[in-house]
């Protein structure tokens, strides 16, 4: 069939594996020209290799990210993969520091893959109370010079902001590389590259995708050495996105920003309003002027927003008390608050901490919520009616 130029004003869907190459001069060209690992091939030959529906929605995130290069993967486990594994050289590795407070999985990826099968010598820095203390981080790197350090800015379901730009600013001092995983802050409110980090890697499953409805990850940079590896890393462990989920992503990607801005406003009004009920004990929000780590949110984020994950816990005589109210409240909300284990979706939904997170903290009436973008005013209509039913059955 004669190819027709078509007038569309979107990068098509190329489901292609592999991609025409004609004879054998202009396959060895292409082959060739693969090696150099330039961020735009400019053959396309196999798609688990370079996909130009993947390419294009990669381009829309360098905007975005403020970056030279951006790689999508299949998740954000496999661009966490991606982006520490170009830092591993074998026999030589040297220590790689992590801070504590992260993702779940990303602890287990550490535990199971980095510590038990490739052996690679494994550090966490915890953090003090409910904050990090940098004075001990400059020790610790002094005393055990990481190569490599891994940090999330805000953590995992406690929300402590971490000062990114000084943990980076230090890490350059003693010469280790940082990976920063920027999912709960996204670029809006945070860039890292531009502070001197050497990887951001986002989960693209949240925020940046947005709707709970593509499995997607990222890893974003400037330095060319770690893309050319990086592309070789995802090419000869298959971690390349599909372009299906490229297009989509990249449709979802046109309301980034309308949708990110309004998850953080209506992430501040509702930790203002529960604040306000007496049923619960505490609200973490980074955006709280009594938050453990505002002023790190506020010298991070200046006045773009506090993100959209709130973290509050009931208030009870015991821990009885503490989980009746946290289950009655799962209940009186989940005709619209759903209960899924994700975040950045388009709806409200959340997760009672003690059954996720109970092996670390044992917080019985605690529930972390990942605020949507509806309508704030049905939004604060439900929690208020289910707080004020919680109130008056004392
Ligand atoms: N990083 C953070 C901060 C996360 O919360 C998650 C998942 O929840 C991941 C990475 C892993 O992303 P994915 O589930 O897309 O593999």
């Amino acid at each position: 069939m004669k190819r027709k130029e078509v007038n569309s004003t979107r990068m098509p869907v190329y489901r292609d594996s592999g991609f025409e190459l004609y004879n054998a001069e202009s396959t060895k060209k292409a082959f060739a020209g693969e090696t150099e690992h330039e961020r735009e091939p400019e053959q396309y030959i196999y798609s688990r290799y370079r996909n130009p529906t993947v390419v294009s929605a990669e381009e829309i995130i360098m905007e975005k990210e403020g970056s030279d290069w951006a790689l999508l993967t299949q998740s954000g486990m496999s661009a966490i993969d991606v982006a520490l594994s170009v830092f591993q050289r074998g026999s030589k590795t040297g220590p790689w520091l992590f801070f504590s407070e992260i993702y779940g999985g990303t602890i287990s990826y550490i535990e199971w893959v980095l510590k038990n099968r490739r052996g690679l010598d494994i550090h966490y820095f915890n953090p003090d109370g409910e904050a990090y203390n940098l004075g001990e981080l400059e020790k610790r790197i002094v005393a055990l010079k990481p190569e490599l350090i891994f940090i999330e800015t805000v953590s995992n379901p406690m929300l402590i902001v971490a000062d990114v730009t000084e943990v980076i600013r230090l890490a350059k001092k003693y010469g280790s590389s940082v990976i920063v995983d920027n999912t709960f802050t996204t670029s809006i409110l945070y860039k890292p590259l531009q502070e001197g980090a050497d990887i951001v890697i986002h989960s693209a499953t949240k925020y940046l995708s947005g709707h709970g409805n593509i499995t997607a990850g990222v890893i974003c940079g400037n330095d060319k050495g770690i893309m050319k590896a990086a592309i070789e890393y995802r090419k000869f462990t298959g971690h390349m996105l599909s372009p299906d989920d490229a297009y989509r992503l990249q449709t979802h990607l046109q309301t980034f920003e309308l949708r990110f801005n309004q998850q953080c406003r209506n992430g501040s009004d509702l930790a203002l309003l529960l604040e306000q009920s007496p049923v619960i004990s505490k609200v973490l929000y980074p955006g709280l002027k009594n938050h453990s780590t505002h002023c790190n949110a506020v010298k991070l984020f200046g006045s773009r927003g506090f993100g959209a994950m709130i973290t509050f816990d009931f208030a009870g005589k015991n821990d009885e008390q503490k989980r009746k109210r946290r289950d009655n409240f799962i209940e009186f909300v989940s005709g619209q608050i759903k209960l899924v284990p994700t975040l950045g979706d388009p709806h409200s939904i959340l997760m009672p901490v003690e059954a996720v997170w109970g092996y670390k903290y044992h917080e019985p009436g605690m529930i972390r919520l990942s605020v949507g973008f509806e309508d704030i005013g049905n939004l604060k209509s439900t929690i208020s009616k289910a707080l004020n039913a919680i109130e008056s059955e004392g």
